[in-house]
């Protein structure tokens, strides 16, 4: 199947206008009825689910994607977001009564669930179809008007985001912009009523930067190391089959893949003997021929992993073949991994798995409060006070004993950062409140000034005193 190779970027001097436009199309009030809500999403899923072989293309083009990896973890959560925000927007979007209180009952105390506005939603290159459509399908739900900005480094899924979008919503409310920095920087510049911004650290505080200049409010879901600690008591096998899939999936290029390993010194070369074992079940002819194996994004990517790959002085154990005329690292284990490694320099964003032996569970645990608070933390045990004293004693955006990534599809749980992995939520019913300002509301009966006369002037003392 064909692909759109050669990204389109829209004319800075449109950005404005289409701005402007989505402004009258929020201002026109169509997207307060829930019914074209509705239809809507509809239309979303539809977008997805007819034009399924193109996505995969596109995907494959972009990332060297295999076509189940694309389904699980891309496409299936497009379509189930959409639709499920389809399935439960009237009881999302339902005026909700104050709780009940004898003082003020009168006066019908509600919350109204209004849409913010006009809203931007800027997304990255590794899961590029499902980090813009899954906060549009919130967005969509809550009733607000929407422009989309994909990356700019996944020119075959960005176009056809751009060729699609048109076809299946309404354009008056809804829009692509594709572009780089320029791009972006104009769409910053503008006043939105939100924005949830997809991406690095760096960009983030650019993005929360230009949008404090209009009391913008932001949701930033960026990265981080995200560390694993494993108990030595716990099924090595199992752990390393979850561990192995959830890293070398998208080739690590996943925001919550598992970072580094944190593991006894002393059962190390255990732990890596099992990962070993899950390395042949993946890869029997090596990753490098496997059509279950993706690839790096670009050659700054690859540059980039292959330069921590090279600085590293801890021992490859398995893997360390790159080829970067395919943009290929191959799934890599480094033992031996110390603090000051340049493994540990970074987020890796790459199929490249330190391990750091540590001498106490202790020891784990410092290391990881000593930095960034990352977007997941896992701990891999069968032991309830171990798995405690790593929660109770860290912090990150998720934490989650005994499987890795899967807490980003499970449905009602939020998906978000905290303090450097970023703020605020997504997913569900958590990107619906994203999009929705809560907006208190009144209405009182004429007769309640019998009880509510002593607030007018004049402030006697016979007033003060009943
Ligand atoms: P990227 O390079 O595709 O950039 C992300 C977006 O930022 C793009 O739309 C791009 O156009 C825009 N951008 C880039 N430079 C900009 C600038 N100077 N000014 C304004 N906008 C700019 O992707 P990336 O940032 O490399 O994405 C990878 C990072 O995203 C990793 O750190 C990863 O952990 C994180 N991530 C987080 C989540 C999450 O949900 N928390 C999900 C996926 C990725």
């Amino acid at each position: 199947m064909s692909v759109t190779t050669k990204l389109e970027y829209t004319p800075l001097a449109e950005i404005p206008t289409i701005h402007a436009a989505l402004k009258a199309g929020f201002n026109s009030g169509k997207t307060r009825d829930i019914a074209f809500r509705k239809k809507q999403l509809l239309g979303l899923a539809y977008m997805v689910k007819d034009n399924i072989p193109r996505f995969e293309a596109a995907l494959a083009h972009d990332l060297g994607r295999p076509q189940l990896e694309s389904h699980l973890m891309e496409i299936s959560l497009c379509v189930k977001d959409a639709i499920d925000a389809y399935h439960n927007v009237d009881k999302w979007a339902k005026t909700e009564k104050a709780p009940f209180t004898l003082n003020f009952v009168a006066l019908k105390p509600t919350i109204r669930k209004e849409p913010k506005g006009v809203v931007l939603i800027i997304s990255p290159f590794n899961y590029p179809a499902w980090l813009c459509l899954g906060p549009l399908a919130g967005a969509i739900a809550a009733g607000n008007a929407v422009v989309i900005k994909p990356s700019e480094n996944t020119h075959a899924t960005s176009s056809l985001l751009a060729e699609l979008v048109p076809k299946y919503l309404d354009r008056s409310v809804f829009r692509v912009v594709n572009g780089g920095i320029p791009e972006t920087t104009s769409l910053l510049e503008l006043q939105w009523d939100h924005i949830l911004y997809t991406g690095n650290g760096t960009v983030g505080k650019i993005v929360a930067t230009a949008a404090a200049k209009h009391l913008t409010p932001t949701t930033l879901e960026l990265g981080g190391k995200c560390p694993v600690f494993i108990d030595p008591k716990y099924d090595l096998h199992l752990a390393a089959r979850r561990i192995a899939w959830g890293k070398f999936a998208n080739s690590g290029q996943t925001c919550v893949a598992p970072d580094y390993i944190l593991v006894p010194v002393e059962a190390q070369d255990k732990f890596i003997a099992a990962f070993a074992d899950v390395y042949k079940e993946f890869y029997p002819d090596g990753a490098a021929k496997s059509d279950s194996y993706s690839r790096i994004i670009s050659e700054g990517h690859w540059n980039r992993i292959n330069g921590l790959l090279t600085k590293t002085k801890g021992q490859v154990v398995l893997g360390g073949d790159t080829d970067g005329s395919q943009k290929f690292i191959a799934p890599t284990v480094v033992k031996n991994v110390k603090a000051d490694d340049s493994l540990m320099s970074q987020e890796i964003f790459g199929p490249v798995l330190p391990i750091v032996p540590v001498a106490s569970l202790d020891d784990a645990i410092a290391y990881v409060r000593g930095n960034d608070h990352p977007l997941a933390l896992y701990v891999f045990t069968n032991d309830a006070d171990f798995k405690k004293k790593v929660f109770e004693s860290t912090q990150s955006g998720a934490a989650v004993a005994n499987e890795v990534l899967m807490h980003t599809a499970v449905d009602g749980l939020p998906f978000g950062g905290t303090g450097p992995s970023g703020y605020g939520y997504h997913t569900g019913k958590y990107s619906f409140d994203t999009f929705t300002h809560l907006r208190s509301s009144l209405d009182t009966p004429g007769w309640f000034d019998v009880l509510l006369r002593n607030r007018y002037p004049p402030y006697t003392s016979k007033k003060l005193n009943t």
